[in-house]
Parts: structure tokens; C-alpha cells; sequence
């Protein structure tokens, strides 16, 4: 199918996209447009205008601070999956993006898009729930850094305003830790029917930093608190496979049974299950390579 007609804008900087985001009330960001041409496409979504972000200098490209490395929202999955330096020192950022699509969306879509757009099926959420980032803003009154605990709101919901976009990711320089990204893909799409995302850090042996998300269960990505809390401060080298399916099997314990996903793809039943699954094999993968 062929998108309603709309007008096309490309600002050359931020702050140029602001202005046109606000001359052109109903506009839409593009970025990659690997959900928003599809939605377009099929009718379900039909802007007046479109702001291509996808070649706003300031918006592309990582950057490595003292602590953390900034990842610019309009860079692609490519950029991010070829960062050699980015595989070592944030290991579950790194594989859960080369987990996501295929080459030619990883070619297209952008790490900043992924996360602005919400989808709770994306693969982005979990890893960056796990890794603990910070998603910068900017909008009309300035900018804002929003830790990602406090950033997904619900499903294609989150705490950019209509008025701002999504600058940039700041992801913790962690040599150190180590992390792993399992999914249970779509068969038709590729996208996570469950996928989980596991970064642990120790010190002296024990457990001492664990945080674990997934997506594809509830309505967006969600941390696993009762998992994370039965494995801060064991052992890694005398954690037995049986006390992490002991552990991984808390994963649903604070979520709202009710509001489990439930599609034509998988039952809520079958995805806690998988979710069990698939947090046992994230969390033994991450400790694997701690
Ligand atoms: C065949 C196919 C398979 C896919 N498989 C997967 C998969 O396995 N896993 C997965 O995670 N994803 C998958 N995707 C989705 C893909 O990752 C998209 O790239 C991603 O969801 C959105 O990023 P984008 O840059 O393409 O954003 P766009 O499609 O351009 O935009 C999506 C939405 O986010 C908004 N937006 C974009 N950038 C910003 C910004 N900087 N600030 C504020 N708002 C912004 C737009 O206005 C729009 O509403 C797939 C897509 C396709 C077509």
C-alpha cells in the first residue's frame, strides 16, 4: 500500500528539527523508518509532515567519555554492532543490537528510533533497562536526561513529549561486567516473542551489581527485581545450574498476570514460560563470560 501524501522536511541540526516539530503541528520524526513506513504504509499512521532526523550530524555517531559513551539517537544498529570498543565495554548493549532484524534493518534502523518508538516486542528495551542508560532529550525548554528506569511508560508510551526528541543514549563504560542477550524471536518477524537481557558484575567472586530485563512479556520492557535480588551477592564460581533455574523461575513474581501479552504468536501462559526459560540461559550466558 502507498502512505497518505505528507509533506517532507530535513533540518540540518536539532535545533532546526525543534522548529519544524513545532511549525508543523502533527509532524513525525523519521529516522530509520523501519516502523514508521510500515505503519504509514498499512494506514495506521498518516502524518501531515515527516522530520527526517536520519542525517542530523549531532545526532549520529559514539562518543567515549571518561565514564559512559554516548551513543547519538540517529546512529544505525550497523555503527553500533561494527564499535569493536563498544563489545568490550558494554557487552549486553552490543549483542542485543546485532540481535535485532536482520542486516539490512540493522543497515537502516537507529539505536535512538528503536527505543523513541516503544515497541514492546523491540529488543533494545530490555538491553538498555539491563545496562542502566540514560536517555537525553531535547525539546523547546531545553534538555533533559531521563534514567531509563523512569522512561517506558507503557506500550509505544514513553517520557519524550510530543515536543522533543530523543538526542542520545549514555551507556556506563563496564569492562568489568559482563552481559548476554537471549530471545525467543518471532518466526514470521524476528522480533522477541520473550527476549531477556542479563548484565552482572562482580567483585571478589560475589555477585555485586545484577540487573536483568525482558521484553515481549508485558506492555514494554521490564526489569526482573525478584531475579536480580536471588542472585546479588552469590558466588559465581559455586552458583549450580539448579540455584539459577531456582532464581530464574522468580521472574514473573512482580509482574501483573493480567497483563501478560497475549497474541496469536503466544498465550500468556506460554510466554512466562518462555520467560523462565530464557532467563536461565541469559543469566548463565552473562556468567559464563564474567
Ligand atoms: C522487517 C523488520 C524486522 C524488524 N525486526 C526487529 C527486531 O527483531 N527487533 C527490534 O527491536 N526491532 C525490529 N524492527 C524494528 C526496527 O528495529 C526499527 O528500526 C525500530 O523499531 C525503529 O527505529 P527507526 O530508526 O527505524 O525509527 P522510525 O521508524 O523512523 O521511527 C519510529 C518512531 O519513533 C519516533 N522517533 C524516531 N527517532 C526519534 C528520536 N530521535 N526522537 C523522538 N522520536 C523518534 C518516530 O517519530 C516514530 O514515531 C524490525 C523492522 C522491520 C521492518
Amino acid at each position: 500500500m502507498y502512505p497518505d501524501s505528507f509533506d517532507y522536511h530535513r533540518p540540518e541540526s536539532v535545533e532546526e528539527a525543534l522548529d519544524m516539530l513545532a511549525d508543523n503541528p502533527g509532524a513525525e520524526l523519521l529516522a530509520g523508518g523501519h516502523s514508521l513506513l510500515p505503519t504509514m504504509k498499512s494506514g495506521l499512521s498518516s502524518p501531515d509532515s515527516l522530520v527526517d532526523i536520519s542525517e542530523v550530524d549531532d545526532l549520529t555517531g559514539i562518543e567515549y567519555g571518561e565514564e559512559t559513551i554516548t551513543v547519538g539517537a540517529a546512529t544505525t544498529y550497523a555503527t553500533v554492532v561494527d564499535d569493536d570498543q563498544l563489545w568490550e565495554e558494554n557487552t549486553v548493549i552490543a549483542e542485543t543490537t546485532h540481535a535485532v532484524g536482520d542486516k539490512q534493518v540493522r543497515n537502516r534502523g537507529t539505536f535512538g528510533g528503536n527505543l523513541a518508538h516503544s515497541d514492546p516486542a523491540s529488543d533494545l528495551p530490555a538491553a538498555a533497562l539491563a545496562a542502566d542508560v540514560t536517555v537525553h532529550v531535547q525539546g523547546p525548554d531545553g534538555e533533559r536526561a531521563i534514567p531509563i528506569d523512569d522512561f517506558f511508560h507503557g506500550m509505544y508510551a514513553n517520557d519524550i513529549a510530543e515536543d522533543e526528541i530523543l538526542t542520545a543514549v549514555e551507556i556506563p563504560r563496564q569492562p568489568d561486567a559482563s552481559g548476554a542477550y537471549v530471545k525467543k524471536p518471532s518466526p514470521s518477524s524476528g522480533y522477541a516473542l520473550v527476549g531477556v537481557a542479563a548484565n552482572l558484575q562482580a567483585e571478589d567472586g560475589t555477585l555485586t551489581d545484577v540487573r536483568i530485563a525482558a521484553n515481549g512479556v508485558m506492555d514494554h520492557g521490564v526489569r526482573l527485581g525478584p531475579v536480580e535480588d536471588a542472585l546479588t551477592g552469590e558466588s559465581v564460581d559455586s552458583l549450580s545450574s539448579e540455584e539459577i533455574e531456582d532464581a530464574a523461575a522468580h521472574a514473573p513474581d512482580d509482574l501483573d498476570e493480567f497483563m501478560v501479552m497475549d497474541d496469536m504468536q503466544a498465550s500468556p501462559e506460554f510466554r512466562l514460560q518462555l520467560l523462565k526459560v530464557y532467563t536461565e540461559d541469559a543469566v548463565e550466558a552473562a556468567l559464563d563470560s564474567l
